[in-house]
């Protein structure tokens, strides 16, 4: 759990000089781009050295850059940083680059509910949360020796699908795993991905209803992987795996995609249920966050993975999606995060969307 006291940290700030900051990686330029839109100044925490990129894309670009030496020194520069009025905005490379438990000690105003981390990053209580809200999973084979259909092998914490490997059988799974690691075996679900960018904002009531507040659907992608996504150019899987030539999970690129209508109201209804059973676990997965689905040719949605915060899925849509643009014309993720921070702002509930 984070124990930072937010509200005494905000009771020092300039609320009319607010700054978002975020790590210069990830979905920074639409953070930047969506924050300056709404008025606001920005700041990139930058390791290492600037990064000359952002000079080719002035809308994304920072006012002022931090340099910090390595990630774990954010921490240490936190008096400096709320000096500046700092509202941070997590991403995933920020989260992972800083590690988990840096990230609940790091004393500085965060958008969201810092405390998802705990069921977000745990793989049983991830499952715990999301079947509990009535979601489907892909089924956990526990024993490996009960292996008897395709079944991707994950690692625990192996970020960007590093080291994922898919087996069919305990025998190939065994010449593949790497024993000193932890991992999980899950079904690997046949369809289609879906990865569905959510807003839920606990304060305003605008949009799909819940309990407290309202649901939003920003946008949708399908993540682009190597080697899985373009294998087929030299042979099927089966083919290439003879030569010892092993498909990998290592996302590059997203993709945007739209869904067919008629399922958006269990997209909607997945949505709810997520936020509902977080409200009662841990107070509510504030803002952005993501349901990685497969949509199985029932049209069944299957579940493998929830993200909590802004994701770099979001990255195609800087000037709306199809889903966003009928909210509002332009308004991208790091958009919709600024304006909540406005309305919060204006209406001194901040601390309600920031942890
Ligand atoms: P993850 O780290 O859980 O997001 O998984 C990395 C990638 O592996 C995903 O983006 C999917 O392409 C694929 N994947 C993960 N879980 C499954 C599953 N149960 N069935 C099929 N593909 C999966």
């Amino acid at each position: 759990m984070t124990n930072i006291n937010i509200k005494k940290i905000l009771s020092t700030y300039d609320k009319n000089n607010i700054t978002i900051a975020t790590v210069c990686s990830h979905s920074s330029l639409q953070i930047f781009n969506g924050a300056r839109r709404e008025g606001f100044k920005t700041l990139g925490i930058s390791v290492g050295e600037i990064k000359k990129f952002y000079d080719a894309f002035p809308l994304g670009k920072p006012n002022e850059f931090f340099i910090v030496e390595k990630y774990k020194d954010i921490i240490k520069y936190s008096d400096e940083l709320k000096e500046k009025n700092v509202i941070i905005i997590p991403h995933g490379s920020f989260v992972e680059y800083l590690g988990a438990r840096n990230f609940l000690k790091l004393d500085l105003p965060t958008f969201g509910n810092r405390n998802v981390l705990l069921w977000e990053s745990d793989r049983n209580k991830e499952r715990k949360w999301l079947e509990s809200a009535g979601l489907t999973m892909p089924q956990e084979i526990k024993d490996p020796r009960q292996i008897d259909k395709p079944v991707i092998v994950k690692y625990h914490g192996a970020k960007g699908g590093k080291g994922f490997f898919i087996a069919k059988t305990y025998e190939e799974f065994s010449k593949r795993v790497e024993k000193d690691k932890l991992y999980s075996i899950q079904e690997f679900v046949m369809g289609t991905r879906y990865y569905l960018h959510y807003f839920y904002s606990p304060i305003q009531s605008n949009a799909y209803k819940l309990s407290k507040g309202s649901l939003q659907l920003l946008s949708m992608d399908r993540r682009d992987e190597t080697t899985i996504d373009e294998v087929q150019r030299l042979g099927s899987i089966a083919e290439l795996e003879e030569l010892g030539i092993h498909p990998t999970f290592v996302v590059t690129g997203n993709i945007p995609i739209v869904m067919r209508e008629s399922l958006l109201p269990k997209v909607f209804r997945m949505g709810e249920a997520v936020v509902e059973k977080s409200l009662e676990l841990f107070g509510g997965v504030i803002g952005s966050f993501c349901l990685e689905t497969v949509v199985t040719e029932e049209l069944e949605f299957k579940v493998f993975e929830i993200s909590a915060r802004i994701v770099a899925g979001t990255n195609p849509y800087v000037s709306g999606s199809p889903y966003s643009e009928l909210i509002q014309p332009g308004l991208s993720t790091g958009r919709r995060i600024a304006q909540e921070i406005k309305y919060a702002t204006k209406h001194d509930v901040l601390d309600k969307i920031l942890t």
